[in-house]
């Protein structure tokens, strides 16, 4: 592991790495009904129970007949109606056909069908103003999907593509691991919460607010501890009981090396820690560790930081933990720098940026401006980071850089 490099801070892939190879993934599952499924991970590959479509039918509206019928004429004896879930019941003979609409299942003896606007009814009769090729406008059975068929596999992440899916199978139960609990609060005497009003030195916290959204978009149950002063002895207490309740402990703030920062003590105290120094900006120093059987992430302080490793560190963890073995980091592109953008080399960059793609597809990227780990606005203002590697320096307007696109947690 190259932990050691020459400015002591662990570069980012390896912390990823670290925190998913601590990560065990849950295996309690249950059952859930279709309706409440999104967004769930599958515990059990599914198979189809039945093929789709369950029957042959008609994909146009049309006439059903047998193809060697028109050898001879191409007029035929109209027999009958088949409509979705209203089949015809009889058997097609020599020289007849049916009215067929679409979703109808095929009736006996035919094997095509031909479009109601290449054709003439008259009385009983239908003229056809084309041929047919066998099996035309049929949607065979199984055409889709065959019976046992794997259709969903264990950790998938139900996406509204899925859920269609299992209904059209009919599958009403899912087996699904149960969600992560995650409690979470944050830690500074001079956060208030959102409501009360400020004093002298106070501000309010944005942090909870963060690390709540991206729990909801990553479909966790959490438990929200609220803000806990700098206050060693309440902080214990509050390690203790978010590990008596939950899977994963999420804190803000007091990790670094301030006077008020005992995140770190609380933690050797009550647990194991394993605190890095990673080469983020924004976003160095980060608490990792467990609280009994809880694991724990003590992100930063500063609110852009506490996105930016949620999004980067927390996210692979959580992923790993709720058994979605499918997940997947966000999209990495090349685009071309249309800013400059200012940076030391030693740590890599998240840097807040906008792109945008011009009418002969090329990417360009441009910065947001205020790079300051406590600058929120820009993140607003954002649609992707600009991700500048570790040992890369200042970058100018022309160069090619690495963007990463805001996913589902962050859009
Ligand atoms: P700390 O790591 O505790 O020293 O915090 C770093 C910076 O982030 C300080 O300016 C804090 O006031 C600020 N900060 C810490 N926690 C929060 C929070 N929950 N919401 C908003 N800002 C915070
Ligand atoms: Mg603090």
């Amino acid at each position: 592991m190259s932990c050691c490099d020459t400015s002591g801070l662990l570069p980012v892939s390896d912390a990823i790495s670290n925190l998913i190879n601590a990560t065990t993934p849950l295996t309690e599952m249950e059952y859930v009904s279709l309706a409440n499924a999104l967004n769930r991970v599958i515990a059990k590959d599914i198979y189809s129970p039945l093929p789709i479509p369950p029957f042959a039918n008609s994909a146009m509206d049309g006439y059903a007949l047998h193809t060697d019928d028109l050898i001879h004429s191409f007029t035929l004896k109209l027999k009958g109606k088949a409509l979705a879930g209203q089949p015809f019941d009889g058997i097609l003979e020599k020289g007849e056909c049916i009215r067929i609409m679409t979703g109808a299942k095929i009736p006996k003896g035919a094997n095509a069908v031909i479009m109601q606007e290449e054709t003439q009814e008259k009385e009983d009769k239908v003229t056809f103003l084309a041929s047919a090729k066998i099996n035309q406008n049929i949607r065979p059975l199984g055409d889709d999907i065959k019976k046992d068929e794997l259709v969903v596999s264990k950790g998938t992440l139900l996406t509204p593509r899925d859920v269609p899916l299992l209904a059209t199978l009919g599958i009403d139960q899912i087996p699904v691991y149960k969600k992560p609990t995650v409690a979470f609060f944050s830690t500074g005497d001079e956060l208030r919460a959102v409501g009360e009003t400020l004093s002298q030195g106070e501000i309010y916290d944005s942090n909870r607010y963060t690390i709540r959204a991206m729990l909801e978009k990553m479909n966790c149950d959490y438990i929200d501890l609220g803000v806990i002063p700098d206050d060693p002895d309440k902080l214990k207490a509050t390690f203790i009981h978010a590990s008596e309740h939950a899977d994963v402990i999420i804190t803000s703030g007091g990790v670094s090396v301030g006077e008020a920062d005992f995140t770190k003590d609380i933690l050797k105290q009550t647990g194991t820690v394993d605190f890095w120094k990673l080469a983020i900006k924004p976003g160095k120093p980060f608490a990792f560790g467990r609280v009994n059987n809880a694991l724990f992430c003590g992100l930063p302080g500063n609110p852009v930081s506490v996105l930016v490793t949620f999004h980067i560190l927390v996210e692979p963890l959580l992923a790993r933990l709720s058994g979605h073995t499918l997940w997947q980091a966000p999209v990495q592109l090349k685009a071309k720098a249309e800013t400059e953008f200012k940076k030391s080399p030693g740590r890599t960059d998240y840097q807040r940026a906008i792109y945008r793609i011009d009418k002969n597809n090329q990417l360009y990227v441009s910065t947001t401006g205020n790079q300051g780990s406590g600058a929120f606005s820009s993140l607003s203002k954002a649609n992707c980071f600009a991700v500048l590697e570790q040992e890369r320096g200042h970058v100018a307007i022309g160069e090619e850089i690495v963007i990463s696109l805001f996913s589902t947690t962050l859009n």
